[in-house]
């Protein structure tokens, strides 16, 4: 069932066995997975099916360097299905190595390892509709598949490595119908959890405190709460719950809030490749299901570790759009129409500081009016593909003419207590304290993208096929330019098996309350290569089977059904 929160009484108790705070994708998987086990389970969402401004703004907040992070209400959405209602969509698994204790990357090491979270991997990506779980291009593709680059031949750099790309399924359309039909799950829509009320002894949670934007309040009270409520929301909701542990709950180390990590993201130098175009892989294939894969470039894991490099990828990527000099009709179309592209997509459309002169702008509209059958191709390749298909063409991938690229990386960045968020003095129209947020990188973040660069740079020398140089001394600028890679909200309460580094245990619950559970990002000890959302959906269901197993035999009955349908 699938109801508004001011629909329940004034004052109500509600209960469950398991209360889901929070319905993006981790909280959607977690609830399907639960209510196929005959869980009672009771899913908090503040959002509504649509946006809507009001509850959006609840996630308004302040950021210590605007060049660095964006606001915190952009690059979320608060609404039913979570930020999957705009996501991209691209799937890729964590590596082995991702979970290792690794003596170059400070605070590294999960008290889980890959094998661990292995069996959940498939169901993620069914739930996420990228078809098999397959990643790499002989498997998924065939193994005749042509590789990434013809002629380059590498041990220390993999070009086998695949991302799969989701319609990108919205969870909350796509799972709706499901979760309505269900009688093991009711959702409440508008019911905005404000705080986790502890029992005296602090050892487990009493009751959850809901109210609605019209002035409905409510509790619930279930054998087991699970606030799935993304990677910034997590350490707000814990450090604002502080009526019986101060410092906020799973905070009595002041672990909370840090270790704050996005993705270090930008695009670097020129890469030339020789031979005709058909020699190069570039843009995307579709796999025998029909899924969109894009190739990548890695530095191997064993060359990682002997040269003490963080995980990082490389795609082959067009020239800088803002630059003119690209001559690209399509490109400079982009260009000129940011202001019409949402915030999210259009920020890396702008050039950070730098401003474009006048000059640029005419050379831009030359570019399109001297490119008219490219750009009119374009035209009718992205409606067809994109704004009229169900599975939409992921991005803008330009056709090959020239075999040059720059290479987009996107890298792990090495956690640091430093970086962090914590409650503002500033209250939401809830009376919730807001989100103050210091994100910062580290000089090792930024080496370490460098050491990728160098062997990716002597490798293709080293292969005779390709030449890569990029700008030595403006690494940090074209890696920062954006700053953090937005969407991505990692670290804030770390798994681990020490509770004076960690906020969650191996199996996600916070360490010193017995029936509290985190689902998402926030629990990553470290980011990866990857984005994040399969491997949260690839927890969720991990947490779904620990929860059942504490939770033995269903006992409760949602109530909801029962006294207020
Ligand atoms: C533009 C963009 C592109 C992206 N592209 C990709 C991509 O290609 N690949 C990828 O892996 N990831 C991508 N991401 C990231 C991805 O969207 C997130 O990783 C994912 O949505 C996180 O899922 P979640 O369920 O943990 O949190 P969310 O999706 O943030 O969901 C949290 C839910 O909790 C609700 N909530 C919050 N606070 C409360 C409260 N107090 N009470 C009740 N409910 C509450 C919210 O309304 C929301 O529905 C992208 C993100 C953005 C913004």
């Amino acid at each position: 069932m699938i109801c508004n929160a001011d629909s329940i009484p004034n004052g109500s108790c509600l209960r469950a066995d398991v209360c889901i705070i929070g319905a993006g994708p981790a909280g959607i998987a977690l609830a399907l997975d639960l209510s196929e086990r005959g869980f009672s389970v009771l899913l908090l969402e503040s959002g509504f099916m649509e946006e809507n401004p009001t509850t959006q703004r609840l996630y308004e907040g302040d950021v210590a360097d605007k060049k660095l992070h964006s606001p915190p209400d952009k690059y979320r959405q608060r609404r039913f299905g979570g930020s999957t209602a705009i996501w991209g969509g691209r799937c890729m698994p964590f590596d082995p190595l991702d979970f290792e204790a690794r003596s170059y990357v400070q605070h590294s090491g999960w008290p889980i390892s890959y094998d661990d979270l292995l069996p959940y991997y498939p169901r993620a990506n069914d739930l996420a509709e990228a078809g098999r779980f397959s990643y790499r291009a002989e498997d998924a593709l065939g193994a005749d598949t042509l590789p990434l680059i013809r002629g380059f031949e590498s041990e220390r750099v993999l070009t086998n490595g695949l991302e799969r790309f989701s319609c990108p399924t919205h969870f909350g359309n796509r799972y709706a119908r499901q979760l309505q039909l269900t009688p093991y799950v009711n959702v409440l829509l508008g019911a905005n959890c404000t705080g986790i009320r502890l029992q005296p002894n602090k050892m487990a949670v009493r009751t959850v405190d809901v109210q609605t934007l019209t002035g409905t309040r409510f509790s619930a009270t279930c054998r087991i709460t699970v606030l799935a409520v993304g990677g910034l929301e997590t350490a707000r909701l814990l450090l604002a719950s502080n009526d019986v542990a101060p410092e906020g709950i799973g905070n009595s180390h002041d672990v909370v809030g840090r270790y704050y990590m996005c993705h270090i993201a930008g695009n670097v130098g020129r890469l030339t490749i020789k031979g005709p175009t058909e020699n190069v892989k570039h843009g995307y294939e579709l796999s025998p299901e029909g899924i969109y894969c894009r190739r990548r470039l890695a530095v191997a894991p064993a060359e990682q570790q002997r040269l003490g490099l963080s995980n990082a990828v490389a795609r082959l990527h067009f020239p800088r759009i803002t630059d003119p000099v690209h001559r690209s009709g399509v490109l400079s179309g982009l260009f000129l129409a940011r202001r019409l592209i949402s915030y999210e997509y259009g920020k890396r459309l702008n050039d950070g500081n730098s401003s474009t002169t006048s000059a640029d702008y005419a050379r831009h509209v030359l570019n399109v009016a001297t490119d008219p059958v490219d750009t009119t191709a374009f035209l009718m390749h992205w409606l067809s593909h994109r704004s009229l298909a169900d599975r939409k063409y992921p991005s803008v991938i330009l056709r090959n003419r020239t075999n040059r690229f720059s290479l987009e990386m996107h890298g792990e960045q090495i956690p640091q207590c430093n970086s962090r968020v914590k409650l503002s003095d500033k209250i939401d129209t809830l009376g919730m304290p807001k989100l103050h947020i210091d994100w910062r990188y580290s000089n090792s973040d930024i080496e370490s993208i460098r050491g990728t660069l160098n062997v990716l740079s002597q490798e293709f020398a080293a292969s005779g096929v390709a030449r890569f140089e990029y700008d030595d001394e403006n690494l940090e600028e074209d890696l920062t330019r954006f700053g953090a890679y937005g969407g991505h909200h990692i670290g804030t309460a770390r798994m681990g098996n020490n509770e004076r580094f960690s906020v969650v245990n191996a199996e996600c619950q916070v360490h010193t309350v017995n029936n509290l559970f985190i689902s998402g990002s926030a629990v990553f000890p470290t980011s990866s290569q990857a984005n994040p959302t399969l491997t949260i959906i690839a927890l969720s269901l991990r947490l779904g089977h620990t929860l059942a197993k504490k939770l033995g035999t269903p006992q409760q009955a949602s109530v909801i059904d029962r006294e207020f349908a």
